[in-house]
């Protein structure tokens, strides 16, 4: 089991084999709340399984040293690049963006660490920056991508800071300004804060972006154009580093099991 205790929400991938996801669970609540425990039930109960079936159990996350139960830790770093290195093996470089961080992983061949550089200091460019636009608009951040869909145009935020940004997005709002051309301004700036991070790591084709803000299609495509290169996104990019730590626990019950 591979649980990703995050900022904004918990996830749980339960692996069997080391190969096939038999449950897993994504819950909108962080670290320091019932998120982590209701995603470990919630990924048990949709695998038919307890918790006494499970082998190893990872934590990583943010919030990784808080779950009571875990055999070890792993860093989130390590959990994105194994989890996007499974997904898919010759990637080069990761771009993570969750809650309150945004992350550029370089990957080496085997799925190891190669150098990241990494946004933690500031929410701009975040999945906080974009809750935060969301609720100026009254939208949730899942109806961002196709409120945005048919802008022929982005209306360019000039403040990087999310509270600057907050207010120019209020401003042009009372000016009436088009909404899905707002949206792919927030997309823009959102995405180009990740490519800035992109391009001090080392841009690697392929590329894959994870995290909860992939689910955002809005901004992969900013972030696609921002770049100039593709971007692979997993079938469920939130759970990437649950999924890198279900790996780390097979690994390890593997290795004990060789050593018998
Ligand atoms: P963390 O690990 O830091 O908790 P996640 O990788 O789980 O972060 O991503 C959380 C972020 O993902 C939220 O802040 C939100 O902006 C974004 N998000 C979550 N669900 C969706 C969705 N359905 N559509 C678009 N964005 C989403």
């Amino acid at each position: 089991m591979g649980v990703d205790i995050g900022s904004a929400a918990s996830k749980c991938v339960i692996l069997k084999n080391g190969r096939d996801t038999v449950g897993s669970a994504a819950v909108p609540l962080g670290t320091g709340t019932s998120g982590p425990g209701r995603a470990v039930e919630t990924a048990l109960e949709r695998a038919g399984l307890g918790r006494a079936d499970m082998a190893v159990t990872v934590a990583t996350g943010y919030g990784r040293n808080s779950l009571p139960g875990a055999d070890f830790t792993v860093s989130e770093l390590s959990c994105h690049a194994a989890g996007a290195h499974a997904f898919l093996p010759e990637a080069g470089t990761v771009v993570d963006i969750g809650g309150q961080d945004c992350k550029a992983i370089r990957l080496a061949p085997d799925g190891g660490l190669e150098g990241f550089v990494m946004n933690d200091k500031c929410a701009a460019g975040t999945g906080r920056f974009l809750e935060v636009m969301a609720r100026v608009l009254e939208l949730d951040v899942s109806q961002l991508a196709d409120r945005s869909r048919d802008a022929e145009r982005a209306v360019e935020i000039s403040s990087t800071c999310t509270v600057f940004a907050e207010s120019e997005v209020i401003s042009r709002l009372s000016e009436n300004t088009d909404i899905g051309e707002l949206i792919a301004g927030i997309h823009k700036s959102a995405a180009a804060r990740a490519a800035g991070l992109v391009r001090r790591v080392g841009l690697v084709e392929p590329l894959v972006m994870t995290g909860g803000v992939a689910l955002n299609r809005g901004v992969v495509a900013a972030l696609e154009k921002e770049l100039g290169c593709r971007a692979a996104v997993p079938e469920a990019p939130q759970l990437n580093g649950a999924m890198g730590a279900a790996l780390f626990a097979w690994k390890s019950f593997k290795k004990d099991r060789e050593e018998g």
